[in-house]
C-alpha cells in the first residue's frame, strides 16, 4: 500500500501500488489522487504531502510574475501527464506562500524540488523541458533505466 494525501481535502489515503496508474480517488471527497495533472496546492497541504506521501512528489516553486515559470508551465503539465501512476507533480505559488518558499530556501524561481518519503532528494533551478522534468522526477528512485 502507498500513502497519498488528497490535494483537495488533505485526507491521507492508502492505495495499492498496482492501482496507482488506474486513477485512484480520495475515499473522503472523491477527488482523483493521481490524475496526471499538475495541481496548484497551498503550503499546508504541501507540508502534509511531504510528510505522508510514499510516491515521489515533485514541487514547482513558481510565481505568476516570473516569465521562465510561465514558460515552463505547459512543459510541467506535460511531464505530470507522462508521470501519471509514477509520481505526483504539484505547484506552489511563492508569491502567495512566501513563508513556505523561505522555509525551503528558495532563492530563485522556477525551482523544482523532489521529495521521497519525507526527505528532499533532489533540487534543480531554472526552466526545464518536459523530458528533463520527467527525468528529474524519476531520478530519486533510480528505478527508470
Ligand atoms: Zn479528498
Amino acid at each position: 500500500m502507498v500513502k497519498l494525501v488528497c490535494f483537495d481535502c488533505g485526507q491521507t489515503n492508502r492505495v495499492p501500488q498496482e492501482r496507482l496508474a488506474a486513477g485512484p480517488k480520495c475515499g473522503t471527497c472523491g477527488t482523483p489522487l493521481m490524475d496526471g495533472k499538475a495541481h496548484e496546492i497551498d503550503a499546508e497541504t504541501l507540508a502534509k504531502a511531504i510528510r505522508t506521501d510514499e510516491a515521489p512528489l515533485v514541487v514547482d516553486f513558481w510565481a505568476p510574475w516570473c516569465g521562465p515559470c510561465r514558460m515552463m508551465g505547459p512543459e510541467y503539465s506535460k511531464a505530470a501527464t507522462a508521470l501519471k501512476g509514477k509520481a505526483r507533480l504539484v505547484k506552489l505559488n511563492t508569491e502567495q506562500h512566501q513563508k513556505a518558499a523561505a522555509q525551503f530556501g528558495i532563492r530563485g524561481i522556477p525551482t523544482l524540488i523532489s521529495f521521497d518519503k519525507g526527505r528532499e532528494s533532489a533540487r534543480q533551478s531554472g526552466a526545464l523541458p518536459a523530458a528533463q522534468i520527467e527525468a528529474f522526477a524519476l531520478r530519486p528512485s533510480g528505478a527508470k533505466g
